[in-house]
């Protein structure tokens, strides 16, 4: 078998677009997989995935590991660089694809096997809309009662940074306390700071919000300081989470052995491959840590996720929008959905999704200005 060809498609998702591939190969198998996009960077990705295509193509599908590294090794200025890593990531997911049709088995299984048949999975993008307690406890609500999310995630700090005034807390709290009435204590509670604080202003958020009993910290500064994401794991009472924004073994690495944090969220769109994120949550595993995967994504990540997470003995939880645009599901398409808080490993062959070409086509994501995680007021940007 030989792949022929590789196909993008940059497709309209509202406040991002999502970025997918498809490969093609001489057998008529084809496989899907899907990069990271986020805030409307996908023209980069489209670049870079035509600029590097030519290592694929020609390859035998099932030989990941020489694929992995030519796309990886091969490119020297930009060697391992997000951009490249989250291509690598969505060929990657697409061989698996392949290779799971090929062989007429799912992921999971060419992945090692399970030890876990259905994956608990935390609500995001719930939240969408006004900044206000009424909105965030409507939909807190609905996600709980509707879809049976056991854990809700948000980021209620809107534009502030590096440290909260009284008054700001008080506006923070307000919101949590809404949820809480909302949904009670028997649901999780995380909180995402996307890197926005100072030690000093993550540590006094994490005290006065402890009371609302917090599931986790998610980058409460930048990562890039990991002895401050360190200390802030220190002197916090709650678990710090973080993650989404490395994308190698490397820097993993010493996330976990300085004791950055007690959850890893890497994102399966942007790490190079689900052999590398295997080797994530071992490392984590030798230090008592969980593995939580980031999945804003769409649902060729998610299935990768719930493929990847089965075979996870430290596995967490997995992340996924309860909120996104309408024709996620005719895009890709799949069976699989939120039940009593967990999806089902899917069993079909491949990751067991359906990618629909001429749909994807339909619906063609275009850069914008807006391509933003916030508005000017500091809400989420969400349909
Ligand atoms: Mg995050």
């Amino acid at each position: 078998m030989e792949v022929t060809d590789v196909r993008s498609y940059v497709v309209d998702a509202d406040w991002r677009n999502w970025f997918f591939v498809v490969v093609e190969t001489d057998e008529g198998i084809s496989g899907v997989g899907e990069a990271l996009s986020g805030e409307g960077l996908t023209a980069a990705l489209e670049a870079t995935m035509d600029a590097h295509k030519h290592y694929v193509i020609g390859e035998d599908p099932l030989n990941r590991k020489k694929i992995n590294r030519r796309m990886m090794r091969y490119p020297f200025a930009w060697r391992g660089g997000k951009l490249i890593s989250a291509i690598g990531s969505a060929i990657d997911i697409a061989l698996w694809d392949i290779a799971g049709k090929y062989y007429d088995e799912p992921v999971w299984k060419l992945l090692g096997g399970k030890v876990h048949d259905e994956i608990p999975v935390y609500a995001n993008g719930w939240h969408i809309g006004e900044r206000t307690p009424e909105n965030y406890a409507h939909h807190a609500e609905k996600a709980v009662k509707d879809q049976e999310y056991p854990a809700l995630k948000c980021d209620p700090f809107a534009h502030y940074e590096y440290s909260l005034s009284n008054a700001q807390i008080e506006e923070v709290a307000e919101l949590l306390e809404a949820v809480r009435d909302a949904v009670g204590w028997d649901v999780g509670i995380g909180l995402d700071c996307h890197g926005r604080f100072s030690v000093r202003g993550a540590i006094q958020v994490a005290e006065a919000l402890s009371e609302y009993d917090i599931m986790f910290l998610e980058e409460p500064v930048e990562l890039e300081d990991r002895e401050a994401m360190a200390e802030v794991n220190r002197r916090v009472s709650m678990p710090v989470a973080t993650g989404e924004r490395i994308y190698n073994n490397a820097t993993m690495n010493d996330v976990i052995n300085e004791g950055a944090c007690d959850i890893i969220q890497p994102d399966l769109t942007n790490y190079g491959s689900l052999a590398e994120l295997q080797h994530a949550a071992e490392m984590a595993k030798s230090r008592y840590m969980t593995f939580a995967p980031h999945n804003p994504n769409a649902g060729v990540s998610t299935a990768a996720g719930l493929h990847l997470c089965a075979g996870i003995e430290n596995l967490e939880v997995l992340e996924h929008m309860s909120r996104d645009v309408a024709w996620g599901n005719e895009v890709v398409r799949h069976d699989f959905e939120v039940r009593d808080g967990v999806i089902e490993v899917p069993d079909e062959p491949g990751l067991g999704v359906e990618f629909d070409e001429e749909a994807a086509k339909q619906y063609p994501g275009e850069p914008k200005d807006s391509h933003s995680l916030f508005d000017e007021e500091g809400a989420l940007k969400r349909p």
